[in-house]
């Protein structure tokens, strides 16, 4: 066996070795993938890595370990302006490309994540904290299928939109938060590149890195100049591009609070606008459900990605007769989950993503003691360095208390119970939210029943936290309008005559 430089951009901790056929033979691990992080990013704008007008970066950390990940720009209002000059200059030449061609790209896009999905996903994790399993297994497959399933879309518009003749809506602010750093940006331009539109992307401050990645993908597949343009920085940076002049479009994912900002800085503008806000969803337990399942679908519901999940299955309602069951059942459970380094493939529970999120979390948990509910945290030890909290639930909560009623984002439970149908729909539909709900039953009747009087914009039926890329998601109510995969993600990038 020899010693060999590495074949990727990655590179193994664990020396690489090529075995006798001639073939690479890595270290199992995934975590033993480091991928090729530069020490200092610059914006993305028309083409090429330039460096922020006003001079200023800031860290990006690593929140398991506090240590940095990386330094990228801070994007100013004329760092924004550039951007958005670049994306309107690409346009033309962009929406007027053959549709089979602009697919293409966007089919290269696809399986160049594919083929980087292990870089990704290590760097996805050490930027967010999110356990390696999730943004091996989840997100970064995702990402990639959403370009794939838009790109199939690119030269069929005219069948998606029959006898409507679509057009592009123009340049496109798009504004992600720090959840699912990669995937929400693939759900962001994947279906407005298809449509031939062209995009500013305004990555969240804490997570900037897997976007910049995405940035060197598309120098190497030769994504023509100014198509997509990446400009990091904070709620300022978000804040210059939905008042930037020449942008048509913005889409943001995020808090409800900065959405209703954006909402009224648009109000009276000729700018097209979709909302994918916050949530606290209802995940509903009938006693006929099998209970076993049920309870996965709760751990999947609620501490998938630590919480962070605007979907979340944050209220959950247990028919009365086996809440005991449940809750004992689910606390168990919870006690096998482990929380630690993300980039151990046998952990569940990650770090959370930033210091101002555990306070924000920790706040809720005080609050919930107080308002007299019962405090239940799994047992164990956290590590020393890093942002952490244990998973945990409130039991007998009423649904007037604040835990009950705010989205928290982290891995924090509220169980509440129901004794009929009718008062588990009235009680999962009392909330200004309208994201996501989760039912388990037996029974296919109490299913379509349940699902049909449920205002939620996605219903999960016996399982939860499942997307895929032909099905839209979006909310009711306080967690936004328009609508992200399928073909009514294509609609919000297209206007229509
Ligand atoms: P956030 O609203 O604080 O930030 C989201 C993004 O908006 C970030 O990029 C941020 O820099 C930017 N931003 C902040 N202030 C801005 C302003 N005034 N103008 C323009 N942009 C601004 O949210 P967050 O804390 O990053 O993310 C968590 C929230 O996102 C949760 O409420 C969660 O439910 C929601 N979310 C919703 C979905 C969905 O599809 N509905 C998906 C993921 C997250």
């Amino acid at each position: 066996m020899t010693t060999a430089p590495s074949p990727s951009r990655a590179e193994v901790i664990a020396p690489a070795t090529i075995d006798a056929s001639g073939l690479w033979e890595y270290a199992p691990a995934p975590e033993s993938v480091r991928p090729a992080i530069k020490p200092r990013y610059g914006h993305y704008i028309g083409g090429t890595f330039v460096e922020p007008i006003e001079g200023k970066h800031f860290t990006s950390f690593n929140p398991a370990t506090e240590e940095p990940v990386t330094e990228v720009a801070e994007g100013s209002a004329a760092d924004v302006a550039r951007a958005v000059e670049a994306a309107r200059e690409a346009l033309p030449a962009w929406s007027a490309l053959p549709a089979i061609e602009r697919g293409k790209y966007i089919f290269r896009i696809a399986r160049r994540i594919q083929e980087m999905g292990r870089e990704l996903a290590v760097a996805e994790t050490m930027d967010g904290g999110k356990p390696i399993r999730e943004s091996r297994d989840v997100d970064i497959p995702l990402a990639a299928q959403y370009f794939f399933y838009n790109a199939g879309w690119a030269d069929k518009l005219p069948y998606a939109f029959a006898g409507r003749n679509p057009k592009p809506v123009g340049v496109c602010g798009q504004i992600i938060p720090w959840n699912f750093p990669l995937l929400m940006a693939a759900w962001k331009l994947a279906p407005a590149l298809a449509c031939g539109n062209t995009c500013v992307l305004k990555p969240a401050e804490t997570t900037p890195l897997t976007a910049l990645m995405l940035a060197e993908i598309f120098d190497e597949i030769e994504l023509p100049a100014g198509v997509v343009n990446i400009v990091t920085g904070a709620g300022d940076t978000g804040e210059a591009l939905v008042n930037q002049p020449g942008v048509d479009k913005i889409a943001f994912t995020g808090s409800t609070s900065v959405g209703k900002k954006i909402a009224t800085a648009l109000a009276g503008s000729s700018k097209k606008l979709t909302l994918e806000l916050g949530g606290k969803s209802p995940n509903i337990i009938f006693e006929d459900a099998s209970i076993d399942q049920a309870v996965e679908g709760i751990v999947q519901g609620i501490y998938f990605n630590q919480g962070h999940v605007c979907c979340a299955g944050s209220r959950v309602f247990v028919q009365e007769g086996i809440k005991d069951e449940v809750v004992s059942k689910l606390k168990r459970r919870m006690g096998q989950l482990r929380v630690g380094d993300p980039l151990d493939k046998n952990t569940d529970i990650g770090a959370i993503n930033s210091e101002d999120q555990l306070a924000t979390i920790d706040r809720y948990l005080e609050c919930g003691m107080q308002g007299g509910s019962d405090f239940w945290q799994a047992p164990g030890e956290v590590p020393e360095q890093g942002h952490w909290c244990k998973p945990c639930l409130f039991e007998n909560v009423q649904p007037s208390e604040v835990i009950a009623r705010e989205e928290i984002f982290g891995p924090v439970l509220a169980v509440m119970t129901f004794r009929t149908p009718k008062e588990a729909i009235q009680r999962a539909n009392n909330t200004p939210y309208g994201l996501a709900a989760g039912i388990w039953t037996d029974k296919g009747s109490k299913i379509f029943d349940t699902a049909s009087k449920l205002k939620a914009g996605v219903v999960w039926l016996n399982t939860y936290n499942k997307f895929d890329a032909a099905s839209p998601f979006g909310g009711f109510k306080e967690s936004g309008f328009g609508r992200e995969g399928g073909l009514h993600g294509l609609r919000a990038y297209t206007n229509l005559d």
